[in-house]
């Protein structure tokens, strides 16, 4: 994989790739951190316009619900230009296997389109197990998920990250960190999982998009993900500086209280 140079996002909107007919850009740490859009990001979304599009491994969401909560922060981008794994997990396995019996462990506005998308949902004896990043999950279900695998049921995940930054610069536990659970209960092989580090989302973009992998860029914080991704689908990468954690920059001014 072809090594980028991390740079600013001020620094990017100068440069010649975001000229291109589409800019693909990750979402936590590039975009937002919590609930807080990041420095320049506005000035990307004006500059980019139509050209902008969203690609990220979030799996707590869907695209009309994420457009809604950026349009809070200042961010309008219409859901169709928004492409998130665990949205497009499920509709994945409406599309290919339509008959499937899933488990869906996720939060509240996945179940939802799982019923609108008329997935057959049982936790007692479906034949995959579909892992998004399921906020409340709790011991009962980590013992659904094990006796569903151990009885031969296939697992799916929406995206493999362990973590993403939280505002303050914490880790906030990611699907990846419940997969690790699960596989200390119980032997699993390859995981099926569309999210980044996997092409498919930027694939699904370029599409949609009309434009071919050169026409393309992809933003991102996270190389191992979304560098790994734009090199799978023979798109430039380009690296976003992370912004400084406020905890951080508390401690570096002398600021901080213990
Ligand atoms: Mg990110």
């Amino acid at each position: 994989m072809e090594t980028a140079t991390m740079i600013r996002m001020a620094d990017f909107l100068k440069g010649p790739y975001a000229a291109r007919p589409a800019v693909l850009a990750d979402l936590d740490g590039c975009f937002i951190s919590g609930e807080t859009a990041l420095p320049d990001v506005p000035a990307l979304f004006e500059t980019c316009g139509p050209r902008l599009w969203i690609v990220s491994n979030n799996s707590t969401e869907t695209a009309e619900g994420l457009s809604r909560r950026l349009e809070v922060l200042g961010l309008n981008i219409p859901a169709s230009r928004i492409i998130l794994a665990g949205e497009e997990t499920l509709r994945l396995i409406a599309l290919e296997t339509p008959a499937a019996r899933i488990a869906l462990f996720a939060a509240t506005p996945l179940q939802e389109l799982a019923r609108e998308l008329g997935l057959a949902m049982d936790k007692k004896s479906a034949d995959t197990v579909v892992l998004a990043r399921d906020i409340g999950i709790d011991y009962a279900a980590l013992e659904q998920i094990a006796a569903l695998l151990h009885l031969g049921a296939n697992l799916r995940i929406t995206n493999p990250d362990c973590s993403h930054p939280g505002p303050d610069g914490l880790p906030v536990p990611e699907t990846g960190s419940l997969l690790a659970a699960v596989a200390a209960m119980v032997q699993i092989g390859p995981v099926a999982c569309l999210g980044k580090p996997a092409p498919d989302l930027i694939r699904k973009t370029l599409a949609r998009a009309s434009v071919l992998p050169a026409a393309a860029v992809f933003i991102g914080d996270t190389p191992q993900t979304d560098g790994a991704a734009a090199a799978a689908a023979g798109v430039k990468f380009i690296h976003i500086a992370p912004p400084v954690p406020a905890y951080r920059t508390a401690a570096q001014t002398g600021n901080a209280k213990c």
